[in-house]
């Protein structure tokens, strides 16, 4: 009798946590990573990752660099471990990562900032995006953002409640038409997400854009939260952050980190800096998020920020030169490609060799090329997939041999 019962409420038990409730299924949703069958899937990133692991295939899915940037940081995060820097740092961020990023934006950019008030340190990008949507929205505001755009702002918008709007942004320039955004902000605006250098398109938005979505901020009282960790990679133009601009720095946001800087995208070390009260209200929610983290690599970012001029412009001719390695390559294979200005990704369309669908082809590229990349559709809301059905994403962070081994196989793709 009683091992009737007790079988009874464990398979009860096993049916009601086979799907739970709550919000992971609208969060997945939102990102387009519910399958028909309600199962979450991956990030495009991670699948495609794990893609390239599985096939031995060349990784330019992903955006990491496969080389460690400057010594002088690396260094200095093994001599925080050795010197036991390796307890929760203070919530805010250690004083020193916090007076680097202070005088950055100082020294780069003109933009005074108060270390103590006006600086917060979070676990990457990632964390400070996650914080200051979760932090500035209530149940139905809307967060305008163009599209493609990186995946965490919708799934971290629909896990606020919020809703996400959307401004296409199309190639070859890949930059929002200033009308269509006017249209897209309203009295409903919380927050307009802004970033430029783009993921994945590396558009630098013009400063006439800017100005414009400083407008809108002002005249719908909405929250400007700019994403801009592609700060020093940028081959053409120039980088203008909109808290630089006749007051941007009142209504904004401004969100970047160490991983693409420095080449070190697993130690996720990430800011956010603003007016003080808009840093508080992030820091109310971040401290329940991770609390903490990377405590060694702090102070390791710190010496990162001091580096001279020259380092920056480095890391940058370095990574034009992949740029282009890879652009002529993927040209050479018959792509149309869309160069970038700014950024690790190159787009590309691969209409010209008969692909219609890149989420497919994708799939396909390791065995047809030992290639991996990731098709921009998968970085789109839903409705809009269609306009961007032919378009790849491919990486060019890495080696310069690895590209060339690359840019051969894919100029030796045929497909069926
Ligand atoms: N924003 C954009 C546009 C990105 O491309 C990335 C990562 N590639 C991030 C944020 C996340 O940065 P982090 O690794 O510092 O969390
Ligand atoms: N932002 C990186 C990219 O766009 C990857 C980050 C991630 O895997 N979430 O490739």
């Amino acid at each position: 009798m009683e091992a009737a019962s007790d079988s009874r409420r464990r398979l009860a038990a096993m049916e009601s946590i086979a799907s739970p409730g709550g919000s992971w299924r609208r969060t997945a949703r939102a990102a387009g990573l519910l399958a028909p069958d309600d199962e979450p899937r991956l990030t495009i990133f991670a699948e495609m990752s794990a893609l390239a692991s599985a096939t031995g295939a060349i990784n330019l899915g992903q955006g990491f660099p496969d080389e460690d940037g400057p010594a002088q940081v690396v260094e200095a995060a093994r001599r925080a471990i050795a010197d036991g820097r390796n307890q929760y740092p203070p919530g805010i961020g250690v004083p020193e990562l916090r007076e680097a990023i202070a005088e950055h934006q100082a020294r780069f950019y003109g933009i005074a900032l108060d270390p103590d008030r006006e600086v917060l340190v979070t676990a990457g990008a990632t964390e400070a995006i996650a914080a200051s949507i979760l932090a500035l929205t209530d149940e139905g505001d809307e967060v305008v953002v163009v599209e493609p755009y990186y995946d965490s702002y919708a799934a971290v918008t629909e896990l606020a409640r919020a809703r996400l709007r959307t401004v296409p942004v199309r190639a070859p320039a890949f930059v929002p038409d200033p009308d269509e955004l006017a249209e897209a902000v309203t009295d409903r605006t919380r927050i307009i997400l802004v970033n430029s250098p783009h993921n994945p398109s590396g558009a630098v938005w013009p400063v006439e854009v800017l100005e414009r979505v400083v407008a809108l901020a002002y005249e719908h009282d909405a929250i400007i939260v700019t994403d801009e960790v592609y700060e020093h990679l940028v081959f053409d133009g120039r980088h203008a952050p909109i808290a630089s601009l006749p007051g941007g720095f009142d209504r904004t946001l401004s969100i970047s980190s160490g991983g693409k800087t420095f080449s070190t995208t697993g130690w996720k070390v990430g800011w956010v800096s603003g007016p003080a009260p808009l840093v508080r209200a992030v820091t109310a929610v971040k401290q329940f998020l991770t609390f903490v983290n990377a405590a060694p690599l702090q102070p390791a970012i710190a010496v990162g920020l001091r580096l001279p001029d020259a380092v920056f412009e480095e890391a940058a001719a370095a990574l034009r030169r992949k740029r282009d390695l890879l652009s002529d390559g993927l040209e050479v294979a018959g792509f149309t490609v869309h160069r970038p200005a700014a950024g690790y990704f190159v787009v590309a369309d691969a209409a010209p060799l008969g692909v219609e669908d890149a989420a497919e082809f994708a799939r396909r590229l390791p065995a047809l090329a030992g290639v991996v990349g990731v098709p921009v559709s998968a970085l789109v809301s839903e409705a809009r997939r269609d306009e961007y059905a032919s378009l790849m994403r491919f990486a060019f962070c890495k080696r310069d041999d690895v590209l060339e081994r690359a840019a051969a196989q894919l100029a030796d793709l045929r497909l069926a």
